[in-house]
């Protein structure tokens, strides 16, 4: 058995649906399980309608609803346009409701973005009956079990392996068997969500819970690439990495893959390949446990942008044990994770992506220290196994960046990144430069080295 998690521009329209169907139909001798996103940008437009009903627009959000519904119908074939209208029905009701509530729960913020994968996957499911392939439909929230924290759940996976061992091979055995990436339910049978980008996350959990032989991530680039293609364009395929690379370009920003996708296929050991499926005869990158020896110390540059900056100082701690552990404290009880820390003997700078709760963090970190937070910040993260045992990488990474203003430096305990903090204004100028100095000779075995057609 497989997986093949297609994203939202590859279930965007019938058309794109219709590429689905025939890419998975070329491989139906290998028992496909297809996990499916949203089509298109539904989920942000159900948050947008979710929004507007909540400040007072209800009139608008429900015009919002009324326009993605006349999307779905004309996208979907005749069969499932009654089913996509029960679930508008149910839709329009819940965004009543929120407009009268005047307030948005994590809780109802997931039973709304679960409407995407929800329909999608009944879409796509009868996309294949109408072109003669036997397929079922699985509700994704039978399958996939998870904690109760809304809008980014964990899943359970001892009990999500095991339904998904029990279903998913019996169904898989009479035809294609498509379910909705992204969802999942609490014990209680909540609807719950994995995080936005999370359906590659559920495909990597139905591939761990099968022990599927492979894992295919399907979607709009032809896979890793040596740089973010709206960062900089014309970076070049990587056509083999591994996990451990995977897994901290994705958490540096790469957004081709979630950063929890690599996880359950790491422990079973099933490779993951990342391909276009506008171009499905490309290779594109395959993901496996050990990636191939490299010429090229580094394999992409993965950004994090608009991120924020945070300098803490306290002359009264110098010396003292106990400032780093305070510091965490607050933001730990803010839930406010932290990406990159450096310190000094009396200052300690880090940087966060969510900055919803700074305020109050900095509030309570001011009464114990000088803090000063930096807007507008981007981190940039030069990633490749062994990084850190080759010598002269963060010198030619420094010389490379002359001229652009580095206001914090890091490598990365795991010696698999070097990361830099600069002005989220100066990225597209650091990552060519950078882009410059460690693609322009690239290894074949590791590099796509062809010139790169323009993208279909
Ligand atoms: P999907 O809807 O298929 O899940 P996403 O939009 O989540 O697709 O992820 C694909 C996008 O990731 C690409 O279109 C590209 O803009 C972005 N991306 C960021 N960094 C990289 C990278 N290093 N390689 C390839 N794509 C990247
Ligand atoms: N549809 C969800 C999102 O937009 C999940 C995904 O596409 O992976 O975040
Ligand atoms: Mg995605």
């Amino acid at each position: 058995m497989i997986v093949m998690k297609f994203g939202g521009s590859s279930v965007e329209s019938a058309e794109a649906i219709g590429r689905v169907v025939s890419i998975v139909e070329a491989r139906l001798e290998r028992r496909p399980v297809v996990v499916v996103s949203a089509m298109g940008k539904t989920t942000n437009r159900l948050l947008e309608c979710a929004r507007l009903a909540v400040e007072g627009g209800r009139e608008e959000a429900l015009a919002k609803l009324a326009g993605l519904r006349e999307f779905h119908h004309a996208e979907s074939p005749e069969e499932v346009r009654g089913a996509i209208d029960a679930h508008f029905d149910e839709l329009a009701e819940l965004l009543r409701g929120l407009s009268v509530l005047g307030e948005m729960t994590p809780r109802s913020v997931d039973a709304i973005s679960a409407f995407g994968e929800r329909m999608s996957s009944l879409v796509v499911a009868a996309a294949f009956r109408q072109r003669g392939i036997a397929a079922s439909h699985l509700d994704a929230r039978e399958m996939i079990v998870t904690d109760d924290r809304h809008t980014q759940a964990a899943p359970q996976y001892a009990e999500t392996y095991e339904r998904l061992a029990a279903r998913l091979p019996v169904l898989a055995a009479r035809g294609v068997v498509v379910m909705g990436g992204f969802i999942g339910a609490t014990r209680a049978g909540v609807t719950s969500t994995l995080g936005r980008g999370g359906s590659d996350f559920s495909a990597a959990i139905a591939g761990a819970g099968i022990g599927a032989e492979e894992i295919q991530i399907w979607t709009d680039v032809d896979g890793m690439l040596t740089c973010d293609p709206r960062v900089l364009p014309g970076g070049r395929r990587v056509r083999v990495i591994s996990f451990a690379e995977a897994a901290e370009l994705a958490y540096f920003g790469a957004k081709v893959l979630h950063p929890s996708t690599v996880l359950p296929a790491v422990e079973k050991q099933i490779p993951v390949l990342i391909l276009n499926s506008r171009r499905p005869d490309v290779e594109g990158t395959r993901i496996v446990a050990r990636g191939a020896e490299s010429a090229n110390p580094i394999k992409s540059i993965a950004c994090k942008r608009n991120i924020t900056a945070v300098s803490i100082k306290s002359t009264r701690m110098l010396m003292a044990h106990g400032f780093l552990r305070r510091i965490f404290e607050v933001f730990d009880r803010h839930e406010t994770p932290v990406d990159m820390v450096t310190t000094s003997e009396v200052s300690v700078s880090l940087t966060v992506d969510n900055a919803a709760r700074l305020e109050a963090i900095v509030a309570e970190l001011r009464a114990f220290a000088e803090v000063n937070v930096q807007a507008g910040q981007a981190l940039v993260a030069l990633v490749g196994d062994g990084l850190g045992e080759r010598k002269g990488i963060a010198g030619r990474a420094f010389q490379a960046l002359n001229g652009v203003n580095v206001r914090m430096i890091s490598q990365g305990a795991s010696q698999l990144n070097l990361s830099f903090v600069i002005a989220d204004a100066d990225v597209a100028k650091a990552v060519g430069l950078l882009h410059a100095e460690f693609f322009t000779e690239l290894d074949p075995k590791v590099f796509d080295v062809a010139a790169r057609e323009a993208l279909a």
